[in-house]
């Protein structure tokens, strides 16, 4: 077999590459299943049993349950067998990350322990402290944060004012300040602390044991949700910092703390994934339940819509998730094989794929929050009721847009990354940019007689590319240097970009899955194909025509924009409403999200 295609970050923007060259979740192999098994027996029998009371905020019983999942070896599935994990790919810490997600505030101290509070001692620390610190994080004896954030530093991390100064036996740092909103603060046991030493304008990490004189928590923050998840500010007082606990070199903190943003960031798009299926489990079973009219609520058309939007914003996210973290996988092995250590090798593949983070965490947490908020809708009054779980579902989903960096620094990253990428020379996005500009008077949607059914998705996708990179081009010499400073035009280039790689991901899954089962089990998932790309063209046209409209010189340069990315976006009709009929049924009938 040849080997697979892979596309660098972003370059899916001007590139192709086959259904066969990406990984898809069917491909999941009987170890992977049986590890996700192992997380799903684990919340059912420690997790949900317990909810209302880890909703107290009841920071022993979770640090209990944090204690038991690390017995069971849960938190070892990133780190490596020398430091007491088990090496998972990048894949399986993906389909791992996705079972935990189901889990409400468990998923988030899981999560920030295993992966912001571990990671950065895994992937940046020297052995000592991989032997000292991880071992133990890896085992749960130890449970860890991340402290980045400060009351004058939220999305402008790097202007914290905690700061360390060297003692004058050179023995120890002396760390003052504060952090706030850290995750687990009151049972970690260990904490990544950033902060700059002496007069540096960038930071610096630092391993700061809990129980140092010095080291102060405040009583956790009273939250919207996550309820059970510890919150709170930590000061640190005149700390007595060992000089063997910073972590990289001085000055290389800042960078510690994005690279491990890019990882906590894809991690957060598997989390939602799998809230998303949990919370679409509870809306088709409450909808089964549920009568009015003499009838299931779930025979209503107005419900099958919800229940089948759910689904395919949730298949359409998962076909995404999965094909980037192959790719990362892929690229973890390149780096490996150009001799690096496997720590840095791993970060380093991982934060390659800056685009698609940024990408995963932005659509993924706004499907949960469609999901969730669809979710309550279904289950009309008792949806506002915390007798039920879709009401902790949706208060717990709305933190997934605000942390590992807000979905407006991150909209703002997808094109920024892109084209820094492109400007670095990793791939040529201007030349193709540049190309489709100036054929705009001759565009056609390039549709050919008698072309097949892939072949015509196919072709959606090259135009929907096509229209994004005219609208980057006419911006690009719009703004020249200030577009920057052009946030709206921006989330709009984003907004197209993020679409039409969706789109892709399931178009190309879609197609694997008919090559590997063959046609007559793929017909529901088609109607997921079409029924995406139809709402993708028509969502792409829009965000290009306000691109637009907002840097056209004249009338006459914004019609003849606004026509060819008419003509790029435009698809054959569907009729939607049977298709999402047909998916809402298969729901109904599994009575589970089972696709
Ligand atoms: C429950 C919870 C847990 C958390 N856990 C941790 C943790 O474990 N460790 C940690 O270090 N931090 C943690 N955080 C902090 C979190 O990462 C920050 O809240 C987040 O980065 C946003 O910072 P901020 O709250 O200061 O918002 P701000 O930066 O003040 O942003 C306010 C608004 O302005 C927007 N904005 C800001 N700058 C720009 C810009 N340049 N362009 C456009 N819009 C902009 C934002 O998108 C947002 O909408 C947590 C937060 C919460 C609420």
């Amino acid at each position: 077999m040849s080997k697979p295609k892979v596309l660098k970050s972003g370059e899916f923007l001007v590139d192709e590459i086959q259904a066969n060259d990406i990984f898809i979740p069917e491909e999941f192999n009987e170890e992977q299943l049986m590890i996700a098994q192992t997380i799903q027996d684990f919340l059912d029998t420690e997790v949900y049993p317990q909810l209302d009371q880890i909703d107290t905020g009841d920071i022993s019983l979770m640090r209990d349950i944090m204690k038991k999942s690390g017995e069971l070896g849960l938190m070892g599935i990133s780190i490596p067998e020398e430091y007491g994990g088990f090496g998972q790919s990048f894949v399986t810490q993906m389909l791992a990350a996705e079972r935990v997600g189901a889990g409400y505030s468990f998923s988030v101290a899981f999560m920030a322990h295993c992966g912001i509070g571990t990671l950065p001692i895994m992937y940046y620390g020297n052995e000592y402290q991989r032997q000292h610190y991880v071992t133990k994080l890896a085992s749960g004896e130890f449970i860890g944060a991340y402290c980045l954030t400060e009351p004058g530093a939220g999305s402008d991390a790097n202007a914290g004012k905690t700061h360390a100064t060297l003692s004058e036996d050179e023995k120890h740092y002396i760390l003052n300040g504060s952090k706030m909103w850290i995750t687990n603060a009151n049972f970690a046991d260990i904490q990544t602390v950033f902060a700059k030493i002496g007069n540096d304008r960038v930071l610096s990490a630092f391993i700061v044991e809990r129980n140092y004189p010095g080291v102060v928590v405040n009583p956790d923050e009273k939250k919207m949700g996550i309820k059970g998840s510890s919150t709170a500010q930590i000061f640190y007082n005149d700390v007595k910092v060992p000089v063997e606990n910073l972590v990289g070199e001085r000055g290389e903190g800042f960078r510690i703390a994005l690279t491990i943003l890019h990882m906590g960031r894809l991690k957060l798009g598997a989390n939602v994934l799998g809230a998303s299926k949990k919370s679409i489990n509870d809306s088709v079973r409450y909808a089964i339940d549920r009568k009015q009219f003499n009838a299931s609520i779930s025979t209503f058309g107005a419900i099958k819509y919800k229940l089948a939007e759910q689904v395919i914003k949730t298949f359409a996210l998962e076909s995404a998730i999965y094909r980037v973290s192959a790719d990362i996988d892929n690229q973890i092995l390149l780096n490996k094989a150009n001799g690096n250590d496997p720590g840095r090798a791993t970060i380093e593949g991982i934060s390659f794929y800056a685009v698609e983070a940024a990408i995963l965490k932005v659509y993924g947490s706004e499907v949960l929050d469609y999901v969730v908020d669809e979710g309550v809708q279904i289950h009309g009054g008792m949806g506002y009721s915390a007798e039920m779980h879709i009401e902790k579902a949706y208060r717990d989903s709305r933190i997934n847009r605000i942390f590992e960096g807000t979905n407006e620094i991150n909209r703002l990253l997808v094109l920024d990354t892109a084209m820094k990428k492109a400007m670095k020379g990793e791939y040529d996005l201007f030349g193709p940019a540049e190309k489709a500009f100036a054929e705009i008077d001759n565009l056609t949607d390039g549709k050919v007689a008698g072309e097949g059914y892939y072949a015509e998705k196919l072709r959606y996708l090259r135009n929907f590319k096509k229209a994004a990179l005219l609208a980057i081009h006419a911006a690009n010499k719009a703004f020249g240097k200030q577009f920057i400073r052009e946030q709206e035009v921006m989330n709009n280039l984003t907004n197209m970009i993020m679409e039409t790689y969706i789109s892709e991901c399931v178009a190309l899954r879609v197609e694997k899955m008919e090559s590997m089962k063959g046609a007559e089990t793929v017909s529901l998932y088609k109607d997921m194909l079409n029924v995406y790309l139809y709402d993708a063209a028509s969502l792409i046209r829009k965000q290009g025509m306000d691109a637009v409209n907002a840097f056209a010189s004249s009338d006459e340069e914004a019609n003849t924009l606004s026509k060819a990315i008419e003509t790029l976006t435009t698809v054959a009709g569907v009729n939607t409403k049977e298709a999402r009929r047909r998916i809402a049924d298969k729901l109904i009938e599994e009575q589970v999200y089972k696709f």
